[in-house]
């Protein structure tokens, strides 16, 4: 059902010390036992997607039946980022299987945070997988990205920050006005202002 990749060309336009299994998933072992594997082809093939757009830049990405699964990343988020992209339920919470091309990983589009307007790099995720949090939300930038949904003011100090990543996607209680949310994680107009490289 899903693609056969025939070589590992969607990734050239790394740098060279980036073209290895650091930095791409591979396939590791024969059987194919794999978690997240089943888990995200699972999903897909029950709503009959075989391909993602790039929740960014809308480029089509072929979903492949090994790793590296796609040509950039998956991950989950209570946000869907775009129209194209896949409801699931993931420990108990309702939750989007979104897709973010290689290019738009490796600075190839003009992402920027809508509120500092800091470029995002998204260059140090594991290309080929699925990341179960929010990769939006997991390096927040500036304070704004890190204040209550309801009442504005900081749930978590930019300066401090969380221990982990996933933290950020978690619901979490506002110390203001209690407001138990997904604070960190907001619709696509206000997380990012992107812009199309020319050449596509
Ligand atoms: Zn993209
Ligand atoms: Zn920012
Ligand atoms: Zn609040």
């Amino acid at each position: 059902y899903f693609r056969r990749r025939v070589d590992m060309s969607a990734f050239s336009i790394l740098p060279k010390h980036k073209q290895n299994p650091y930095h791409i998933k591979m396939e590791e072992d024969s059987q194919g036992n794999d978690e997240t594997r089943s888990f995200v082809l699972t999903h897909l093939s029950s709503y009959k997607v075989s391909a993602l757009n790039c929740v960014l830049c809308k480029t089509v990405l072929p979903v492949f039946d090994r790793y590296p699964m796609i040509d950039g990343t998956f991950f989950l988020s209570p946000q869907a980022y775009g129209e194209n992209v896949v409801q699931v339920i993931s420990d108990g919470r309702l939750q989007f299987i979104n897709a973010v091309c290689v290019g738009c990983l490796e600075g190839g589009s003009d992402i920027r945070c809508a509120a500092c307007k800091k470029k995002w790099d998204g260059s140090t995720l594991l290309l080929g997988t699925m990341y179960s949090y929010d990769i939006f939300a997991a390096m927040p930038c500036c304070q704004k990205r890190l204040t209550c949904k309801h009442c504005r003011r900081a749930v978590v100090d930019v300066n401090t920050g969380l221990s982990f990543y996933s933290e950020y996607s978690r619901m979490i209680t506002c110390p203001y006005c209690k407001a138990y949310d997904y604070h960190f994680i907001r619709p696509m107009s206000d997380t990012f202002v992107v812009k199309q490289p020319i050449w596509n």
